[in-house]
C-alpha cells in the first residue's frame, strides 16, 4: 500500500544485511531465508493480495516477504521468535508505517484476539515460509482455534503439502489430508528446489494455498470424534477401520458397532481407513454417534 520500495529477495541484498549484523543462523529455528524474487512473486500471486487484506505472516525471517507484503496489503502483523533478528528487522522494514513486530513464538498468540483488534475481528490472511519443524501445529491450530482467515499461503516442506492435498486410496493420504480438507480447499500453486533459499533446506518445498471454508463441507454431531476416529484408523495404516478403532477403547465404538455402521453404509466390513472419504468418514462418525446416543438411554 505504502513505503519504501521492496529491496530484499535476492542473494546478494540477503548476504549484505546478514554480514552487516554478523547474523548467526538458528537450525532449532527451521531458518532458510528466500533468496528467488520469483518464488516470492509466486506466494504475493497466490496469495491474492490486495490494499484490503489484513495479513498475518509467520516467521518474517529478515523480512523479505514482509517488505512486499507491506507494500501491498493495509497492514501486517509479522511473528518472529528469534530476538536476535529483531534490530535487522527494524533495519529493513523501516519506512513501512502499516507492519507492526511481534518478538513471540507464534503457538503463544493468541491470534483471534490480535486480528480482533486488528481487523475488527475481519477475516485476514496468513502468509507465511513456515519454519518446517512446527508447519502442522501451526496450522491445525489456526483451523482449530476458528481463527477468521481467508486463505493460508505457506511455504512448506513438499512431502508435507503433497500429503495435505493428497486423497483416499493414494500413499499420501493420511489424518493431515483429512483433517486440513475438513477445514480449507487446498491448491499447490508451485513446487520450489532447495536453492531458493540459504542456507539450503535438505527437501524440496512447495507453496500451497488452503482456501479456508466458511462451513466445513461434511456436517459432523461430534467433530471431537471424527478426528479421533480419523487418527485412530490412521495409526495402523494397513489394518481394516474395525481393528484399527477397536486398539482405542476411548473412542466406545466396538467392533460390532464398526460392522453394524458399515453394512448400514453400504461398505465393506474390511474397508480399510485410507480408502475412505472425509464425507465417509463424516457419516461413519455421525452413525456411531446416534447408536452409542441410543444406547444410553
Ligand atoms: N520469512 C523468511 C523468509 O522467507 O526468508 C524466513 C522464513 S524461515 C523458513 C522461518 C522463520 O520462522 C525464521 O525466521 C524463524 O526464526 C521463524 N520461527 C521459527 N519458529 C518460530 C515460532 N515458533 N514462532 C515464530 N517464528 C518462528
Amino acid at each position: 500500500m505504502a513505503g519504501p520500495v521492496p529491496t530484499l529477495g535476492n542473494p546478494k541484498s540477503t548476504i549484505e544485511i546478514l554480514n552487516k549484523y554478523q547474523f548467526i543462523f538458528q537450525k532449532k529455528y527451521g531458518q532458510n531465508f528466500l533468496i528467488d524474487p520469483h518464488v516470492l512473486d509466486k506466494i504475493m500471486k497466490a496469495a491474492e493480495i490486495t490494499e484490503n487484506d489484513y495479513v498475518v505472516e509467520i516467521g518474517p525471517g529478515i523480512g523479505t516477504m514482509t517488505q512486499h507484503l507491506a507494500s501491498v496489503a493495509r497492514g501486517v502483523t509479522a511473528i518472529e521468535i528469534d530476538k536476535e533478528l529483531m534490530p535487522i528487522l527494524h533495519d529493513t522494514l523501516k519506512g513501512y508505517e502499516n507492519i507492526e513486530l511481534i518478538n513471540e513464538d507464534v503457538l503463544k498468540v493468541d491470534l483471534k484476539r490480535l486480528l480482533e483488534k486488528k481487523n475488527a475481528g475481519r477475516p485476514a490472511k496468513v502468509v507465511a515460509n513456515l519454519p518446517y519443524y512446527i508447519t502442522t501445529p501451526i496450522i491445525m491450530g489456526l483451523f482449530e482455534q476458528r481463527v477468521p482467515l481467508v486463505s493460508i499461503t505457506v511455504m512448506v516442506q513438499k512431502e508435507v503439502a503433497d500429503r495435505m492435498q493428497a486423497g483416499p486410496g493414494t500413499k499420501d493420504y493420511g489424518a493431515l489430508s483429512l483433517a486440513v480438507q475438513y477445514y480449507a480447499k487446498p491448491y499447490v500453486a508451485a513446487n520450489v528446489p532447495p536453492n531458493c533459499f540459504l542456507p539450503r533446506p535438505k527437501v524440496g518445498s512447495s507453496v500451497i494455498r488452503l482456501q479456508t471454508y466458511e462451513d466445513p463441507p461434511v456436517k459432523v454431531e461430534d467433530e471431537s470424534l471424527l478426528f479421533a476416529v480419523i487418527r485412530a484408523s490412521f495409526n495402523q495404516r494397513r489394518k481394516t477401520l474395525q481393528n484399527g478403532l477397536s486398539h482405542v477403547p476411548e473412542l466406545g465404538i466396538s467392533k460390532e458397532m464398526t460392522i453394524k455402521v458399515l453394512q448400514e453404509m453400504g461398505l465393506s466390513e474390511s474397508i480399510r481407513g485410507e480408502a475412505m472419504t472425509l464425507e465417509q468418514f463424516a457419516e461413519f462418525t455421525n452413525r456411531a454417534t446416534a447408536d452409542r446416543n441410543s444406547s444410553k438411554r
